[in-house]
């Protein structure tokens, strides 16, 4: 294992803790945006899908038993043909991720949120949709973003610090095993899905592959700038749910910008078909 400099803290910290299976990969290829970084991961993408299956089957249960599932089928019929069109293009970070089980839900709901659970698994809530007023270009711009993070495998490297942390100094959990506890992963999944914040390094690299992934899908790549605008904006003193999760790095809007003009030529070359 190569610890030092390429490794963030908490993966380092990840693997200190569990001497036994740690990973050092790179998820995605760089795409235009040039996205690069080792990552160290403790949990295998195999035990950490599967959880993120559990923990998704249980949110859409909870919306369904409320309701709260898809109820507008013009709303989830545009929800998904942008998620669609930004899955078919996710080849360009991974040859693998178009032939993954992606699915996309909309919940009712007045949070403002959205979120891609390991996996593909993703939900796009009504209160994001209505108070933001989204146009399709933003709503690209959300959606890239949360893929990102799928692509990047976000989630199952914040899952293996979570889960390093849960079993503690102990090296009980490397006794354990760690093929065993689905139900127990698959709380951690919801955890880092719902109440952990990202590091600004994950939003950053979300950030960069969000605007690539619209502008290749046809969508406007500019229009995350007006997006993360309006996500501040609205709430009036209460942050919306989304931004929670998605701490704002600094210089955000001058990164989006940056990134989506280098990105302009493939979004001229996408609309264009
Ligand atoms: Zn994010």
């Amino acid at each position: 294992m190569k610890a030092g400099s390429v490794m963030s803290r908490g993966g380092l910290l990840a693997c200190v803790l569990a001497l036994a299976a740690c990973e050092t990969v790179q998820t995605t290829q760089p795409g235009t945006v040039g996205v690069e970084r080792k990552q160290s991961m403790l949990l295998s993408a195999a035990e950490v899908d599967k959880s993120a299956t559990i923990a998704y089957q249980q949110e859409l249960k909870k919306a369904s038993s409320k309701k709260a599932l898809n109820r507008d089928p013009a709303q989830v019929a545009r929800v998904r043909v942008i998620a669609l069109r930004l899955v078919n293009v996710t080849s360009a970070f991974r040859a693998d991720a178009p032939k993954w089980t992606w699915e996309t839900n909309v919940i009712t709901s007045s949070d403002v949120n959205a979120w891609c659970m390991p996996g593909g698994k993703m939900a796009v809530y009504t209160g994001l949709i209505e108070k933001l007023k989204v146009t399709d270009d933003e709503l690209a711009a959300v959606m890239g973003h949360e893929i990102a993070h799928a692509l990047r495998e976000h989630g199952r490297e914040r899952a293996s610090q979570a889960y390093a942390q849960a079993v503690g100094l102990s090296v009980v959990g490397a006794a354990l095993g760690l093929g065993q506890g689905s139900m127990q992963l698959a709380q951690i999944v919801t955890d880092v899905t719902f109440n952990l914040p990202n590091s600004r390094e994950h939003e950053v690299e979300a950030d960069r592959i969000g605007v690539e992934l619209a502008a290749r899908a046809g969508y406007d790549p500019r229009a995350a700038i007006a997006l993360w605008q309006k996500m501040g904006q609205v709430g009036g003193g209460a942050p919306p749910q989304f931004l929670s999760t998605h701490p704002s790095p600094q210089n955000r809007q001058k990164d989006l910008a940056e990134y989506a003009a280098r990105v302009m030529p493939l979004y001229e070359v996408a609309r264009k078909h």
